[in-house]
């Protein structure tokens, strides 16, 4: 679990800027589920069978003898709350969250105990534009974010029908190497012999490359429906690799999966995994609703866009006021309050100091100007302008045309963000 540090913590707030605005763009609203829920409610939907639900949940019995689970996912909170709300009922819904889930899992790079998803699930649309739609969500934040190098992986795991005959061949065939399976792969052998296809275990990976595929399994209509999903990504010029390996490591998902990869992370290349999931809003408890999403791991997301060089903006510090003597003081604390109300960011020398103290606190602070004030420029009213990062030159600006001199000066920063904040 990992503190996010001041100096991380801007990076983090643009990317969550840019994914808010992306979902505007694309109708998604915001939910925001509690980060704990009843145990039963992830067991019945990730599946009692997967690594999530027998390994790396946070688990424990409250005061009230109550199993809860510290969220490992948010996509069965999600559901739980739009039937319970009656967001789903007679009508569709597009929800998106972002926020930290638990998962017991090895620490190790990009994978941590506590990270954060971010999440779009629409609800009520049958797809395959839905299905569509949610990639060209996907390719447009990747873009916005200026991130390159991930690929989409596509699959379909058929329609029910199909899929059931599938899992007899699968194990049909693995029931012959049951020994040489891992111990997880063993034990899901006879009851979700799907599973063991998303395995890690090398050996049993290897057992794999001669199983029945499912591709050969599946029926016309899963058929159909994976061809309309192409036919859509090619429309809008999104590149895609059909890997019919593809199965997810949760169980609630039919028909279309799908991952967003890069081979820029070392072994944690998954960014963003999704699907459809028919079936879940009814086995929760509400009435039939279609449904697909995906997740999006924003701790892998922020190391690609920094390890693809891209630039991030930084908290900018744009003015620092160092003053002397009371009445400087006092003339400081206007003079600051009135720049920021014009959109400048202001740091404000406090707790005293001598001149030469408090500009080297105005440069360690990263401002792009100081401010000077003492007894002279209080009766001259008029301020001491430093450029701290440029040719280093001063100028005596007067009180009242210290923020349009400065506006001026920094010709992005202000104005902008004033725009920005409305
Ligand atoms: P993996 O195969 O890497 O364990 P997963 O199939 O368990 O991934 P999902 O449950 O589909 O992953 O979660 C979606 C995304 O969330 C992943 O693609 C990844 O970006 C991110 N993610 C999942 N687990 C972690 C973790 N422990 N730490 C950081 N990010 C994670
Ligand atoms: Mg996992």
């Amino acid at each position: 679990m990992n503190d996010i540090l001041p100096g991380n913590s801007a990076a983090w707030r643009h990317v969550e800027r840019v994914i808010a605005d992306t979902c505007v763009a694309y109708g998604y609203q915001e939910i925001r589920p509690p980060l704990l829920e009843r145990t039963e409610l992830f067991k019945r939907s990730i599946g009692e069978q997967t690594d999530i639900v027998e390994k790396e949940m946070y688990t424990f019995v409250d005061n009230n003898g109550e199993s809860v689970t510290l969220r490992p996912e948010a996509t069965a909170s999600c559901v739980r709350a739009g039937v319970e709300h009656g967001l789903l009922h007679n009508r569709q819904a597009k929800l998106w969250y972002l926020g930290p889930m638990f998962r017991h899992e090895k620490p190790q790079k990009g994978r941590y105990r506590q990270f954060h998803q971010f999440g779009i699930e629409a609800l009520g649309w049958p797809g395959p534009d839905a299905d569509a739609e949610l990639q060209m969500f996907a390719a447009r934040l990747f873009d916005s974010l200026g991130v390159r190098s991930v690929k989409l992986e596509i699959n379909t795991l058929g329609s029910d029908g199909c899929r059931a005959a599938y899992r007899d061949a699968l194990h049909g065939y693995l029931s012959r190497y049951r020994n040489d399976l891992d111990e997880d792969s063993q034990r899901r052998l006879d009851r979700n012999p799907l599973r063991i296809l998303d395995s890690k275990d090398e050996k049993t990976r290897a057992l794999l490359t001669d199983a029945p595929r499912l591709a050969d399994f599946l029926d016309d209509d899963a058929v159909a429906r994976f061809d309309r999903l192409r036919a859509y990504l090619d429309t809008v010029g999104i590149e895609y690799h059909v890997n019919d390996r593809l199965v997810r490591g949760l169980d609630y998902y039919t028909s279309i999966v799908f991952e967003w990869v890069t081979d820029r992370l070392g072994a944690q290349g998954a960014v963003c995994a999704g699907g459809r999931y028919d079936g879940l809003v009814e086995q929760l408890g509400g009435r039939a609703t279609p449904a697909a999403g995906f997740a999006l791991g924003i701790e892998r997301l922020l190391e690609l866009v920094a390890v693809e060089g891209r630039e991030i903006p930084v908290d900018a510090c744009d003015v620092f006021i160092a003053s002397l003597g009371d009445a400087a003081e006092l003339a400081g604390a206007r003079l600051a309050e009135s720049l920021r109300s014009g959109g400048v960011n202001v740091l404000v020398n406090l707790g005293g100091g001598g001149f030469k103290k408090q500009l080297k606190r105005a440069d360690a602070s990263g401002a792009r100007f100081a401010v000077i004030l003492g007894d002279d420029e209080v009766a001259a009213q008029s301020a001491s302008v430093k450029d701290l990062r440029g040719d280093g030159g001063q100028a005596s600006v007067s009180f009242d045309d210290l923020a349009a001199h400065l506006r001026r000066a920094l010709p992005n920063a202000p104005a902008a963000r004033a725009a920005a904040n409305g």
